[in-house]
């Protein structure tokens, strides 16, 4: 990996440029340093089962603290990321720190949260990405089961036949697996069929609306029956109204994760958000 010699290029390069360094520029160019000085860390947005009320899960979404532009989007510095490729050195700190993250909680008496770390095609494409995730989670002393992987169509789009390969040896070691953003890309159905996946996630542009909209009602109700008949549960990411919550309860959705119960918080307040989710039936 070439960070490291990259680490200052933006120094060396920009007298020639008549400009400043752009933001894309400088961020890509300290994005090493930041991982080295603790710049980066996981917040953690949980996911509530809708029948019961509780909290299933909980998705690790990563938060970088830059020194000069203060909070910066992943939206904006994955993307960055996946380019210079330290997405890969990322994307294992991100899955070791949620491994760590876990086994802490389990010591702290949270019972059994699975966790869910996002990864990009890139890692995807990675010789030894199984062995790698393999290794991350036994280090960390954390059972697969524990362990959920967001994955994106995009990682079929090159080479799918060894993407299948990679998810049927990722399910034999017990991890689960979801689709994330479904209904961004293509959302082809017919690959449903074949691929191991346990969630849906469906995108957040699937609930914008539907409260009004009987048209997507009607896609949504039809998406669910698909992926129950298939065996998944699904996920409708981005619930932010309780109309909205009301209308995915109707259509049988099994998950929900949003504003309307929690944004992505630090870990110390998701452990109070766990404690007095569990509470009241104790
Ligand atoms: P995603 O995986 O689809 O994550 C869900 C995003 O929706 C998160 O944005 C979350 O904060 C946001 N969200 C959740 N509930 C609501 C809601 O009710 N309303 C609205 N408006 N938004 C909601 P976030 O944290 O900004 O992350 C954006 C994207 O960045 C993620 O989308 C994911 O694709 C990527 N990302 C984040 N962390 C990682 C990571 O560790 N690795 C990789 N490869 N990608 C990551
Ligand atoms: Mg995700
Ligand atoms: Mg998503
Ligand atoms: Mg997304």
């Amino acid at each position: 990996y070439v960070a490291k010699k990259q680490r200052n290029t933006y120094k060396l390069y920009s007298p020639m440029m008549n400009d400043v360094p752009t933001k894309e520029l400088i961020l890509e160019n300290s994005m090493f340093e930041a991982l080295e000085s603790n710049q980066f860390m996981l917040h953690y947005q949980p996911k509530l089962e809708i029948r019961t009320g509780r909290i299933y899960g909980v998705e690790a979404l990563l938060r970088w603290k830059h020194p000069e532009f203060g909070m910066v989007s992943p939206l904006e510095f994955i993307p960055i990321a996946e380019k210079t490729g330290f997405i890969i050195l990322l994307g294992e700190w991100v899955l070791r720190s949620a491994c760590r993250q876990v086994k802490q909680w389990e010591q702290m008496g949270l019972d059994s949260v699975l966790v869910s770390v996002n990864m990009s095609m890139l890692q995807f494409q990675q010789k030894d990405i199984v062995s790698s995730i393999k290794s991350i989670i036994e280090e960390a002393g954390v059972r697969p089961e524990q362990i959920e992987l967001e994955l994106t169509e995009s990682i079929f789009m090159e080479n799918p036949e060894h993407t299948l390969r990679i998810l049927h040896e990722l399910q034999g070691l017990g991890l689960k697996l979801s689709l994330d953003d479904f209904g961004t890309g293509y959302s082809s159905l017919s690959y449903l069929q074949n691929i191991p996946i346990h969630y849906l996630k469906l995108d957040k542009s699937f609930i914008r609306g539907i409260v009004t909209d009987i048209r997507k009602q009607m896609i949504f109700r039809s998406i669910i029956v698909i992926a129950h008949n298939l065996n998944m549960k699904v996920v409708t990411e981005g619930v932010e109204t309780a109309e909205e919550l009301q209308i995915i309860k109707e259509h049988n959705c099994d998950l929900l994760q949003g504003y309307l119960f929690s944004p992505p918080v630090a870990p110390e307040r998701f452990v109070e958000l766990f404690r007095s989710n569990k509470c009241p039936e104790e």
